[in-house]
């Protein structure tokens, strides 16, 4: 067996860990990043198959992180940034078996038929309700109930934690899944009351535009080669500081260091991140810190399914354009949405064809990912022809299976990542990092490489320090 040295050691190359591994490369650290699969990117793929560009997971990003356009740009890659052209505001959500158009505005929501009259009424009625500024988390369902009514909460709401985390609205966190919704209510006293000093804000500044409640604001993004593009980027400039097929097998303290166990070697590293997932990190904890282990795994994850269909245009005939559907779970069809990827991004199938992907299972029907490919096949051009009235066979199928696919952080979820903190600090040099802790998107993930690259590299003189998720 042999043994190895690095400054820095990454465990896991998705988004997070090749970032990191960049970042730090190039504030002149010694980094090794080990993936244990034979291909890097992680959730991120593009596949190219029969003329059309299938993305695995993500299909872009918000383009209002600044961490993400520096790497974009740092990676000489801006010339191939693709963004969401306006067919990405007509989305629609499903209500009572149909598509609805989402409404963009407040004021669009009277005209619409997304919620009753008494529905959207109770939606206006926000800027009276009262504010809840105790420290106290709660479930996005409860606060959206509190503040917009329930009937919003299960449609709305419920859908848009659907897009975003596959997940149910009914468990997740307000304060880790949607940190803004609740410094809206905090800082100015409802979502309403947020939108418009906000809307002042900006107009003081001399900027336009910005986001709504339910996010960000921002611009979908991808590359024109798909946002594979951005990992090919990556993996070449880490060059051989990327070590594919090559799985941590264990982590234990050595030499004031760290010792990572690999196949037929050691790994000597002041300092180690791991970058994979929660549950593929716990084991590697167990032996070093059985509570911060158990922490770690007992965040949850729910598993997605995304089916590529593809089809030729013609048979999508009277099929409005847009962005896609989502579902909320008050619906009764066994499917979380379906995105129109070629009509956001065109270049992603050959003119005269249109790419679609279609979301099934998530924390609302995790036995979805027991199914066979056919089965997930069936459920979706079921759904496809109820809603849009697809009954043409596509031409092109791929079915991708994410088994943990989206991190969930469930009520309490600030409070394990206390702990979690605590835990880790007696363990100096060691952190945590990826989407399982403080934000789930690409976005999130790339902003938390950069800062934590800027952080080691300037401790990078002193004794390694400062242990943290
Ligand atoms: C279907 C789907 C759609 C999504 N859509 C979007 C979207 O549109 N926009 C967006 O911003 N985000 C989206 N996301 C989330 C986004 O994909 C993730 O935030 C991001 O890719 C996570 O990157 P990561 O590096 O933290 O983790 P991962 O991508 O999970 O990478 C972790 C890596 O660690 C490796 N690893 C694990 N254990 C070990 C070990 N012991 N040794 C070595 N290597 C190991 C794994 O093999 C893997 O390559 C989506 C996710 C899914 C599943």
């Amino acid at each position: 067996m042999s043994a190895q040295q690095a400054q820095v050691a990454v465990v896991g190359a998705g988004i997070s860990g090749l970032a990191l591994g960049f970042h730090l490369q190039r504030h002149g650290i010694d980094v090794q990043v080990l993936e244990a699969r034979e291909r890097a990117g992680g959730n991120i793929r593009s596949e190219e198959r029969q003329g059309y560009l299938c993305e695995w997971g993500p299909n872009g990003w918000l383009d209002n992180e600044p961490a993400t356009a520096r790497l974009v740009q740092a990676l000489g890659l801006d010339d191939q940034v693709v963004r969401a052209g306006e067919l990405a505001n007509v989305r629609w959500i499903v209500r009572d078996g149909a598509l609805r158009a989402l409404p963009l505005r407040p004021p669009q929501l009277l005209s619409s038929d997304i919620l009753t009259l008494r529905g959207k009424l109770r939606v206006l009625m926000e800027w009276a309700q009262p504010a809840r500024r105790d420290a106290a988390d709660e479930s996005v369902f409860d606060f959206a109930a509190r503040r917009i009514g329930r009937e919003a909460a299960e449609v709305l709401v419920d859908a848009m934690v659907t897009g975003i985390y596959a997940g149910d609205s009914r468990h997740l966190s307000l304060q880790s899944a949607f940190p803004r919704m609740r410094d809206m209510e905090v800082r100015y006293g409802g979502l309403f009351k947020a939108m418009r000093a906000m809307r002042r804000e900006r107009r003081a500044r001399g900027e336009h535009g910005g986001g709504g409640p339910m996010g960000p604001g921002g611009t979908l993004t991808s590359f024109h080669g798909g946002l594979e593009t951005v990992v090919h980027a990556l993996v070449d400039k880490l060059g051989t500081r990327l070590r594919l097929a090559t799985p941590v097998e264990g982590l234990g303290r050595s030499n004031g260091g760290w010792s990572l166990s690999l196949p037929n070697a050691e790994l000597h590293a002041e300092r180690v991140v791991i970058a994979s997932p929660a549950w593929k990190a716990a084991p590697l904890l167990r032996d070093l810190d059985a509570d911060l282990a158990r922490e770690v795994g007992a965040i949850p994850s729910a598993p997605v399914v995304v089916v590529c269909l593809g089809f030729s245009e013609e048979s999508l005939r009277g099929v409005e354009k847009g962005f896609g559907f989502l579902v909320p779970g008050c619906e009764e069809l066994p499917i979380l949405g379906t995105l129109f990827d070629t009509w956001v991004f065109p270049n992603r199938s050959q003119p005269g064809h249109v790419l679609l992907r279609t979301m099934i299972g998530g924390a609302r029907d995790p036995n979805a990912m027991e199914e066979t490919d056919d089965q997930l096949i069936a459920r979706a051009l079921a759904a496809l022809k109820r809603l849009l009235g697809v009954t043409a066979d596509p031409e092109m199928l791929l079915v991708v299976r994410h088994p943990r696919g989206i991190p969930q952080y469930p009520v309490g979820h600030p409070q394990t990542l206390e702990r979690i903190d605590k835990a880790l600090a007696p363990h100096s040099g060691l952190a945590l990092a990826g989407n399982s802790y403080r934000g789930i998107a690409m976005n999130a993930c790339i902003k938390e490489a950069e800062a934590l690259a800027a952080e080691w590299a300037s401790a990078a003189s002193t004794d390694p320090s400062g242990a943290r998720a």
